[in-house]
Order: structure tokens, then C-alpha cells, then sequence
């Protein structure tokens, strides 16, 4: 997606240790203009599927994922990181490895909200290691829901998540994929391009 591309050079910010901080458009400020191209983008890459639920998880996913919900016309469930321990029969519950925090975490989501007949598509922000998509995929697949798709603003293929979601004959869409970016240059290389 042109328009995200470009914009990610403009304003990405290339940190070491392999983090690209968008939080001027994406990840704190929020341009919501872009975030409607971004829905359209998805709605028309994931177009002719059966979506009835959209399911992100917290804190960064919610954003895009509202917009998307928007195109799509269905609403969107957004996994809880979840702090207690003692976790009851009432949630589905699974656990994620944080790339930008190095910490493991459980994310919840409530058995009301998604079970089977449920078909979803998965949304997030970044795509890096995969932890948060198989994560999330855990959930849908414990639920019963099926899984139709996943879709990320930001992939960075030079990170095994990408390989890992598609070797799983999951229908990943990502709008930007980021081979190669160096933070003392500021150089971004993306997909299809030299
Ligand atoms: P994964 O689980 O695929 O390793 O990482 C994806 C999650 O980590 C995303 O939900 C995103 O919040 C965060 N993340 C991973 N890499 C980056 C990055 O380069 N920049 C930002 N802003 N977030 C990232």
C-alpha cells in the first residue's frame, strides 16, 4: 500500500534493536485519515471472505481494528493481557511472548463473546516474531471459531513471524513489508523494491 509506504519513510522512526516507532501516525497519535485507507485496504484484500468478528489484542491492535470492523460492518473483540494468575472457566486463554517488552503474558478473551460459528479475522498493528498472531490463532482455535485470515499494517520480513503465520496455510495480508531497515542510515527497504 503506496500511501503507508510512503508514510512510514516520512515519519518512521528506525530504532536499534530492530523496532520501527511509527507512534506519530500509528502507535500513539493516531491519523485516522490513514487508518480509513488502511480499513479499505484490508476490506478489499480480505473481500468475497465471511467475516463476522474481528479480533485484535490490546493496547495497539484496537485502533486499526475499529476501522476495519467499520468496512467490514461487524464488531471487534480485543484480547485482554491479562495480570491474575488464577484464571476462571469463563475465558478462553492463551500466552504471548512480547517482542517489544521481552516479557511472556496471557491474553484472555470471554467465552461469550466467541465460539463456534464465529469466523474471524485476525488484525494487528505489527507483525515481528508472530507471537501475537499465534496467540491469537490459539484462541480462535480453542473457541471453535474458524479462522479465516490475518491482516497486519507492518510486517518486518526479516523476522520469522511472516514465514511462520503463512507456513501454517494461514491468509496473511500485510499493507507494508520492511525487508531491511538500518537506524543509522534511516534506510528502509520494502518488499518489491531494491
Ligand atoms: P510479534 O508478536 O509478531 O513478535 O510482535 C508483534 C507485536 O509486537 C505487535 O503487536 C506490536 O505491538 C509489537 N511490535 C513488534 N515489533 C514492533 C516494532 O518494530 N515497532 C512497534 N511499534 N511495535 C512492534
Amino acid at each position: 500500500m503506496q500511501l503507508l509506504k510512503d508514510r512510514i519513510r516520512k515519519d518512521g522512526i528506525i530504532k536499534q534493536g530492530n523496532v520501527l516507532k511509527v507512534d506519530s501516525f500509528l502507535n500513539h497519535q493516531m491519523d485516522i485519515e490513514l487508518f480509513q485507507e488502511i480499513g479499505k485496504e484490508f476490506k478489499k484484500r480480505f473481500a468475497g471472505e465471511e467475516i463476522n468478528k474481528i479480533l485484535t489484542i490490546e493496547a495497539s491492535g484496537i485502533g486499526i481494528a475499529c476501522v476495519v470492523a467499520q468496512e467490514f460492518g461487524v464488531p471487534v473483540l480485543f484480547a485482554k493481557k491479562s495480570k491474575t494468575k488464577n484464571i476462571s472457566g469463563e475465558v478462553y486463554t492463551s500466552k504471548v511472548e512480547s517482542f517489544t517488552h521481552g516479557r511472556i503474558y496471557d491474553i484472555i478473551v470471554s467465552k461469550d463473546f466467541l465460539g463456534e460459528g464465529d469466523k474471524v479475522l485476525l488484525i494487528d498493528d505489527f507483525l515481528a516474531n508472530g507471537k501475537a498472531l499465534e496467540g491469537l490463532a490459539a484462541l480462535v482455535e480453542e473457541s471453535g471459531a474458524e479462522l479465516v485470515g490475518a491482516g497486519v499494517v507492518i510486517e518486518k520480513g526479516f523476522q520469522i513471524g511472516g514465514k511462520l503465520i503463512r507456513d501454517r496455510g494461514i491468509h496473511l495480508e500485510s499493507l507494508a513489508i520492511v525487508d531491511d531497515m538500518d537506524w543509522r542510515s534511516g534506510k528502509i527497504v520494502f518488499r518489491g523494491e531494491e
